[in-house]
């Protein structure tokens, strides 16, 4: 698997709770470490999902993004890597992240310390710059919210990964999220670009499930995945061994399903506005 020419940093983002972007995040990212890639995983939700699942420490008091954000610690100080997979880095996040959407208000440029942070890791630029340690793939994983926190990650990332949980209510709430990318690219980001739509919890037996991804793909075309991740008690039980379904039931069909969307991810190169890929 090739990597790409410098690291894609990838927003995942959704304010509404439970539509599997933490799921997404943690087993895309374990897919693409198993791909041969280099990949760094931020937490930035203080509840700590994505860090339990990737069995790091995020007890209070533990380096992480809270002191990258609001102390501005470099973020090389606060990586770890995740035991289960060679290659996968972690920021953990600790509850004193739940806070930083409030002291972040006072703070000098507040909106860009994710981005200062991340383009400061030696590991991150071209090949030229960071050589063969660089991150191919730097993810966010974000709170369910669309405050300071991320809005941070808005304009640190040019990419944006958005998890659609094949439900009823699933495209409700997505017009408030798109009009704060819009306001973000005016103002903040003109790099920023919606590349990957996600449809996950899929449940193949329901009609409502084939409906609703159907008008996914209908609005939103080629920017969704091919592969949609079934609903599957494989996934959702493997955060309470600290492992993600990829390694903890490799052969499941949601494992399967997150090392083809991570494989999809690899080969879209990303069409920028006024850069390149
Ligand atoms: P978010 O980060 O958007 O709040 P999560 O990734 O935490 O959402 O997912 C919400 C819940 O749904 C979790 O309990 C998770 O284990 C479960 N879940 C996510 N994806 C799947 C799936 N494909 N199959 C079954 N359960 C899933
Ligand atoms: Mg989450």
């Amino acid at each position: 698997m090739p990597r790409p020419e410098r690291t894609r940093v990838f927003v995942v983002a959704n304010q509404k709770g439970g539509v599997g972007k933490t799921t997404s995040t943690v087993n895309i990212a374990a897919a693409l470490a198993q791909l041969g890639q280099r990949v760094l995983v931020i937490d930035l939700d203080p509840q700590g999902n994505a860090s339990t699942a990737l069995s790091v420490d995020h007890r209070r008091g533990t380096p992480s993004t809270y002191d990258a954000l609001v102390d501005g610690v470099p973020l090389a100080d606060v990586v770890s890597p995740s035991p289960d997979l060679d290659g996968l880095f972690v920021v953990p996040a600790t509850i004193d992240l739940a806070g930083a959407e409030i002291e972040l208000v006072s703070v000098v440029a507040r909106e860009g310390r994710l981005k200062k942070a991340i383009s400061g890791h030696p590991w991150v630029g071209t090949a030229a710059e960071a050589g063969d340690e660089r991150f191919d793939y730097v993810l966010v994983d974000c709170p369910p919210s669309l405050g300071l926190l991320t809005l941070n990650a808005l304009v640190a990332g040019e990419e944006m990964l958005i998890p659609i949980q094949a439900e009823y209510y699933a495209l409700e709430g997505l017009g408030q999220l798109l009009e704060t990318v819009e306001m973000v690219r005016a103002h903040l980001n003109p790099a920023l670009e919606v590349s990957t739509i996600l449809i996950t919890m899929y449940d193949a037996r329901t009609r409502l499930a084939a409906g609703v991804a159907d008008e996914v793909r209908e609005h939103f075309g080629n920017q969704v995945l091919r592969t949609a991740i079934p609903r599957s008690v494989r996934v959702s039980e493997a955060p309470s061994y600290g492992q993600t379904v990829m390694t903890y039931d490799p052969g499941s069909p949601g494992a399967l399903s997150y090392l083809e969307a991570a494989r999809e991810i690899t080969g879209r190169a990303a069409t920028r506005r006024g850069g390149s890929a």
